[in-house]
Parts: structure tokens; C-alpha cells; sequence
């Protein structure tokens, strides 16, 4: 019989009751550090006293109008965003998948409207993950995603990541509208496009006029150090896609643009009922203020350096385990050697959470204001976790 919770998860056989910073609480009592954060959702830890504050006073006050009145907690995030990045217009959803449409739906429309009407290709690379809706699984292209959903959203460009030279032939054509490429692959294992790559991304960009899409979902939001990764690279995009961290747990997305590439996204042209709600604009609301400060993506940096350190010596330790670490700030890979998800379930054996990536990763995405204290725990209890493995 088929479960009464529609079965596309294979869940590990933990039920967690509560939980505080970085930490979670078994049903049964037992205490994990949460080097998951929801898949870099809880940006600031479990049950974050200021977001408890903000979302109780909005609960208290207003839930939900509609996006046919002012919302003043969505002006004033994506006051706080246009302030904070390259873009001048910013559109809320519920999640990093509708975040994905709107930005397809937005590059489209720039080119239908200039009258390039050929222009409808997004180019894409292999191991990126953009969502499961339609548009998410043909952008993403990979079998495991698609086979069985087709007919597939057309005008997607699959190309191999890395492939520079199948990038440069593919972005001469005259139907390519945008190329869609997330800075730190998350889902393809923790795989960085190297700052030159994304400089090279945005000439290639510029010289033929298409629009520069960037997947932020997962690494933006301080998550490695900088308010958003592509600023390491000291390039910006036309269109950007963030979710999971803006909201620390609550349910928030935002397509943010330059004004040039959202010239198309005129009234009418798009919706949602749900997106930028006072609940949710609340929460990313004061989310914003606290993460895209100096002092405390600065910290964000320090610590990923501690923890980035700590794992070489891991790895070290048991090279029949781990074989390298990977990533910046707090979103680490550590590449395995024997199996990511036995990897993962001997952590939960010792009371820590990693979540699996593709190319045999697991990841380590902790909430991005983690303590010293914590940072030398997630090292000791990874140590029992690879002890119990190994073979030395
Ligand atoms: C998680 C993720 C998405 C999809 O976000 P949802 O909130 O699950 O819809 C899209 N892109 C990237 C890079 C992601 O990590």
C-alpha cells in the first residue's frame, strides 16, 4: 500500500522534535549538530531568537493580503537587496523552483520584447540542479531528474561543465537568450565555477548581448563568504535566482535583475499568490540585515577557513575514507572515498548531519553563524564518523 505521504523521499529514520542553533533534537533525545541546515536553509540555526521575534510580531499582526495591495515587509527586503547587490528590481517567491520559472520566463520575454523573437535558449551545464518543476528538470537535463517526464520544456543547451570551448561555439548562436549557471554547483557536489571562468562567462556574455542568469539558491546569502559567491569574482549578473538561505527556514524565493534584463516583466506578465508575503518578508526581512553585514560575513570567512582546515586534517587522517575537501565559507564538500551515504549514516550514528551530493560528496552547509566550539565538535564527531569506516 502506498504511503499516506507520497513516497519521493527515501528518508533517514530520524524524527527531529526541536532544535536550537546548530543543534536538533531526536524524538528519542539523542542530540545532533546540524552541518545540513535544512540543505542551507537555516542561514542562522534552528529557532534564531530574532527571526522567532520578527515572525511572532508579523503573525500577531498580519499574515497574508495579496500581491493586489503594498506589502511594506516586501519593500523594504527588496529595498535592502536592490541596496545590497547589482540588481534594481526584485520579485518574491516561495521557493529557489519558482525562482528558476521567473527567470526563464523573464530572459524569454527580454528578447520577445526587443523583437529577437529566435532568442529562447537558455544554456546550461551538466550537475547543475535548478528545481524539479518542468522548466527546473529540462534546465538541470540530467536523466535521473527527467526520464519518464517528458515531453521536456524546450530551448534548453546541455553542455559539460568545464567545457569552455563547446561554451564559446554554443553562445554564438542566434537563438541562445541567456546562459543559467550556478556559481557553486551544490546538488552536483559542492563544484566551484572558478572566478576566471565566471569573468570569462560574463565577457562571453557581453559580446554576444545574452543575458547572464545566475542559480545563487544555494550558495548565496553569505554562504561563502561574500553576500553572494559571484561577487568573488567581482562580476554581476543580469538575472539571479536565491532562496533557501533569504529565509532561514521560512519559505521565501526572489528573482533579482538589473532593470535592463527585467524591461519584459511588465503588470500582468506574472504572479504569485503567495510570494512576498508579510510572513515571509518579515523573516528575510531581518535575515538581510544580519547577514549582508561586513562583520559578520567576515566571520562567516573565518570560520569556513577554521573549518576548511580542520577537514584537510581529516582527510589526512583517513585517506581511505575522504579523499579532499572542497568549496569556500561554509559551504564544504568533503570528496569520499568509500560511499557519501555510508559516510553520511555513520554520522548519524555519532550525532552529525551531512547531506550527500553527486560526484560521492557530502556536504557541509551549517548554519553560517556556528560556534568555534561547534566547528571543533562537527571535526570530532566526523573523526568517530571515519574511524568507524575505516580501515587504519
Ligand atoms: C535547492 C535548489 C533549487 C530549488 O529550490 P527549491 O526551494 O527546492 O525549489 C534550485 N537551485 C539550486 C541551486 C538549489 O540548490
Amino acid at each position: 500500500m502506498i504511503p499516506s505521504v507520497l513516497p519521493t523521499y527515501s528518508r533517514a529514520p530520524l524524527t527531529f522534535v526541536k532544535g536550537e542553533g546548530s543543534w536538533l533534537t531526536e524524538a528519542d533525545g539523542r542530540r545532533f549538530l546540524d552541518l545540513g541546515a535544512g540543505i542551507a536553509v537555516n542561514s542562522l540555526g534552528h529557532a534564531a531568537p530574532e527571526l522567532v521575534a520578527v515572525l511572532t510580531e508579523q503573525a500577531n499582526t498580519l499574515w497574508h493580503v495579496s500581491n493586489l495591495y503594498n506589502i511594506p515587509a516586501q519593500q523594504k527586503l527588496a529595498d535592502a537587496l536592490v541596496d545590497k547587490t547589482f540588481a534594481d528590481t526584485a520579485f518574491f517567491t516561495n521557493s529557489g523552483t519558482e525562482a528558476c520559472e521567473l527567470a526563464v520566463k523573464m530572459a524569454r520575454k527580454y528578447w520577445y520584447d526587443k523583437g529577437d523573437t529566435a532568442r529562447t535558449d537558455i544554456i546550461t551545464f551538466s550537475g547543475s540542479f535548478h528545481g524539479r518543476s518542468s522548466a527546473g528538470i529540462a534546465a538541470a537535463g540530467s536523466q535521473k531528474m527527467t526520464k519518464g517526464f517528458g515531453p521536456l520544456l524546450p530551448g534548453f543547451i546541455h553542455l559539460e561543465f568545464g567545457d569552455h570551448a563547446a561554451l564559446t561555439e554554443a553562445a554564438k548562436s542566434p537563438t541562445v537568450a541567456g546562459i543559467l549557471v550556478e556559481p557553486v554547483q551544490g546538488e552536483g557536489g559542492i563544484r566551484p565555477m572558478p572566478d576566471v571562468c565566471l569573468k570569462g562567462l560574463r565577457d562571453l556574455c557581453d559580446e554576444h548581448g545574452i543575458l547572464m542568469m545566475l542559480d545563487e539558491v544555494q550558495c548565496g546569502m553569505g554562504r561563502t563568504g561574500k553576500l553572494f559567491a559571484h561577487e568573488w569574482a567581482g562580476v554581476t549578473p543580469d538575472i539571479m535566482m536565491v532562496a533557501k538561505g533569504i529565509g532561514g527556514g521560512f519559505p521565501l524565493g526572489a528573482v533579482l535583475a538589473t532593470e535592463n534584463a527585467a524591461s519584459g516583466m511588465v503588470a500582468g506578465t506574472h504572479g504569485s499568490t503567495y510570494g512576498g508575503n508579510p510572513l515571509a518578508c518579515a523573516v528575510g526581512g531581518k535575515v538581510m540585515e544580519i547577514i549582508a553585514d561586513d562583520a559578520f560575513l567576515a566571520e562567516v570567512n573565518r570560520k569556513g577557513g577554521i573549518m576548511r582546515q580542520k577537514l584537510e586534517g581529516l582527510v589526512a587522517s583517513y585517506p581511505d575514507v575522504f579523499e579532499s575537501v572542497r568549496g569556500t565559507g561554509l559551504m564544504l564538500g568533503l570528496k569520499c572515498k568509500a560511499t557519501n551515504t555510508d559516510i553520511v549514516k555513520a554520522g548519524y550514528a555519532q550525532g552529525v548531519l551531512t547531506v550527500p551530493a553527486a560526484d560521492n560528496v557530502i556536504r557541509l552547509l551549517p548554519p553560517l553563524n556556528i560556534s568555534d566550539d561547534d566547528i571543533r565538535m562537527v571535526v570530532t564527531l566526523l573523526d568517530k564518523a571515519a574511524k568507524s569506516l575505516s580501515s587504519e
